[in-house]
């Protein structure tokens, strides 16, 4: 047994939490500080837009918090949420990505696009091999741009572009699963038989190396046809499978009510009867779990469940390859787990906020002094030639990692886990620093 089937436990015993950092939300240092916070407070699951920058963050978001996690037991290190790529059966994702030729830069140029971009995307010789000519190998580091268009007005040169291109979910697939990522949600809806059956010819020679299958899909008539289509399309399975029912999609934070549509549509599929563990989005919010608990949708084991961190002492543990016969036991037969997106943003956004001010605070004396040097080289005035490039408080900031404003983060944790704590309980034998 290893700490690998920690995330499984939590579906098997129903206190799965998942956060969602969507295609609808590609804030690069938001998704980092959001994935640090969630994971510290005990999260699952880790859901991202298939984007590689994406990915890279959340990557080195994970690696940061389980460096500030620790157990009593040393062969039992913190386990980690599982990564999860979401991929749109029916979308061939757009990417936007900047590029310039770094040997054309004047030599005399202080680098304001490297200290704007957020992902750590823009790189120079200085950073690269000392043997190499002034410019080679420079520039924008494809893989860790995500587009958000910084640093091209605060280039005074103008010479940084972005480019967009389409790529297919069926091509990223065998790159992204090199990447090592443990799970994959297939986001579907009625109707969308031959593109979800297209996107599983990529997927299935991959499977095994996956801890956890997902598909998303939201309500609609013949629901339920659709999803059993599904499954008899791609059953058996190695891997355990995660039905996502995604009530009000992009909702949780608007009110009390947005949780409704999830809960009622999660009530539908679990009389139902599908094989496979069922996992509510789309509305969720801090209403989302009493009102399961209160229509007995919810494991009886989630209300005394402990977080996944700790091995489990003699409770066997299903293995993938038992799956099915756990599912024959009835694990559809309630909620398994919750995800949370826009609402467990929204949640910690003064604290994301805060985080932005102080960044403006620091880059702030550092973008003028750029501002006036580039100026004094080029001749002009500030107002003339570089007050474009300090237009906006996006363009002026410098992003502050959550880890290098401790107050800041353990408040982000302490708020994180007034979410996930709904579905957990907290084992004391499991400490990290919010403890210590
Ligand atoms: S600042 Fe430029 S290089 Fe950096 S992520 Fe944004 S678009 Fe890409
Ligand atoms: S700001 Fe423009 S000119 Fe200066 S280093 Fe960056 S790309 Fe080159």
């Amino acid at each position: 047994m290893t700490d690998l089937y920690y995330p499984l436990r939590s579906l098997r015993e129903g206190h799965w939490f998942k956060l969602i950092c969507g295609a609808s939300f590609q804030h690069l240092p938001a998704i980092r500080s959001l994935v640090i916070a969630y994971t510290l407070a005990g999260a699952d699951c880790i859901d991202v837009a298939a984007d590689p920058a994406v990915i890279a963050i959340a990557k080195a978001a994970l690696k940061l918090a389980a460096s500030f996690t620790q157990t009593d037991d040393e062969r039992h290190p913190h386990a980690l949420p599982w990564l999860m790529v979401s991929l749109n059966d029916g979308e061939d994702p757009h990417f936007r990505k900047a590029e310039f030729d770094a040997t054309a830069c004047p030599p005399a140029c202080t680098r304001p696009c490297e200290l704007i971009c957020p992902a750590d995307a823009i790189v120079f010789a200085s950073a690269l091999s000392s043997t190499m000519a002034p410019g080679r190998g420079a520039g924008v580091v494809s893989d860790r741009c995500y587009g958000c268009g910084r640093c091209v007005p605060i280039c005074p040169v103008q010479q940084i572009e972005t480019r967009s291109y389409q790529s297919t979910p069926a091509a990223m697939v065998p790159a992204l699963l090199q990447d090592g990522i443990d799970a994959i949600e297939i986001h579907t809806q009625i109707g969308h038989m031959d593109e979800f059956c297209r996107l599983w010819a990529a997927i299935e020679p991959w499977v095994h190396t996956l801890k956890l299958i997902a598909i998303s899909c939201p309500d609609g008539e013949s629901l339920l046809d659709y999803l059993w289509a599904l499954y008899d399309h791609i059953a058996p399975l190695p891997c355990p499978l995660v039905w996502q029912l995604d009530g009000r999609p992009m909702s949780g934070d608007i009110g009390v009510g947005a949780t409704r549509a999830a809960v009622k549509l999660g009530q539908k599929v679990v009389q139902a009867g599908l094989p496979g563990y069922i996992q509510l989005a789309g509305g969720t919010n801090h209403h989302t779990v009493p009102k399961l608990r209160a229509l007995n949708l919810l494991h009886p084991q989630s209300l005394n469940a402990s977080t996944t961190v700790l091995p489990l002492s003699d409770q066997p543990l299903v293995a993938p390859r038992q799956f099915h016969e756990a599912a024959d036991d009835g694990v559809a037969s309630y909620v398994a787990g919750v995800a949370y997106g826009s609402y467990a943003r929204t949640l910690l956004m003064p604290i994301l906020n805060q985080l932005d001010a102080i960044g403006l605070a620091v880059a702030e004396p550092a973008a003028r002094a750029l501002a006036m040097a580039q100026a004094r080289s080029s001749g002009a005035t500030i107002h003339s030639s570089l007050q474009p490039s300090l237009s906006s408080t996006a363009e002026r900031s410098r992003s502050i990692g959550l880890e290098e404003a401790p107050d800041l983060l353990w408040e982000a944790v302490g708020l994180a886990r007034s979410l996930v704590s709904q579905l957990k309980t907290f084992d004391t034998r499991q400490r990290t620093r919010l403890d210590l």
